[in-house]
């Protein structure tokens, strides 16, 4: 698929679970479960879908999945299913190494967005892709540097103060034009300053939704995770965005639905709801 000058491609660097009723937040089960079915520990199965930008030598990588850092306990807790070195098995089948890799833009610091981006070697935690820019709200940065009680649980600091220590983290600060296809929208119910990634050119838009959106089956308005920290702006936003994508038939793309990459929606008397599903871009 191409937009503009870019080559895009959806790159799935594993699996892992949470918590239905923490995914939907205060919609019942016998709803979600429709949906997505939940294993014996009411976990339900989610992907960590990240993408691919190409333009001749400029390869930018969006959000880099779980990593390898895991230890047991948390591979059983999580239920992480990929191998141990997952991004970089899939970015070879697109003939691609970590070092060609020249800019990493990063949604926002949460472990399943940003787990591949450091890698231990040595003993030290040091950048996964060596030669890439990596990218990301300055707000999220200090916000994750220094997290809530209720949210500290999904920042790992192993994943992202070693890129600011070596000095390739660069800060963007609101809303603002990536380049000619890219730009950023940003949203704060989920957490402060998490950026999606909006990508148009004049017959297509694409929004990467990172964690407003996860799923397909999070399109209706009170499906709300409750990991989120301003549910309420969470709805707020959730309504900007669905009522611009319904206008102009954007294509949303998950980043955690298990089966499906993307989607449009319509807007209806009962409210938003998925328009077409698709199993590739
Ligand atoms: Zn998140």
């Amino acid at each position: 698929m191409k937009i503009g000058k870019y080559e895009i491609n959806l790159i799935n660097s594993g699996y892992f679970g949470l918590d239905g009723g923490a995914m939907f937040g205060i919609i019942p089960k016998p709803l979600w479960q429709k949906t997505n079915p939940s294993d014996d520990a009411n976990r339900i199965k989610l992907a960590t879908r990240n993408l691919l930008l190409q333009n001749g030598n400029r390869k930018i990588l969006v959000d880099t999945g779980m990593g390898n850092k895991w230890d047991e306990k948390s591979i059983n807790i999580y239920d992480i299913k990929q191998d141990d070195f997952s991004l970089t098995n899939e970015l070879n089948e697109f003939n691609i190494k970590p070092e060609d890799i020249t800019d990493v833009i990063l949604t926002h610091l949460h472990f399943d967005h940003t787990g591949g981006s450091t890698v231990l070697e040595n003993n030290k935690l040091i950048p996964a892709f060596p030669n890439a820019k990596y990218y990301v709200q300055k707000k999220n940065y200090e916000w994750a540097a220094n997290p809530s009680d209720k949210d500290k649980g999904s920042y790992i600091k192993d994943n992202f103060v070693p890129l600011f220590k070596e000095g390739v983290l660069h800060f963007i600060e609101g809303e603002q034009n990536f380049d000619d296809e890219v730009s950023f929208v940003i949203i704060n119910g989920h957490t402060f300053s998490q950026q999606m990634l909006k990508l148009s050119d004049s017959s297509n838009t694409f929004l990467y939704c990172g964690d407003l959106f996860p799923t397909a089956s999070h399109i209706p308005l009170p499906y709300i995770m409750g990991y989120d920290i301003q549910p309420l702006v969470t709805l707020d936003e959730k309504k900007r965005i669905l009522n611009k994508a319904a206008e102009e038939n954007w294509k949303l793309i998950f980043e955690h639905d298990p089966d499906f990459c993307s989607a449009t929606v319509i807007k209806t008397e009962k409210g938003f709801k998925v328009n077409e599903k698709f199993k590739s871009l």
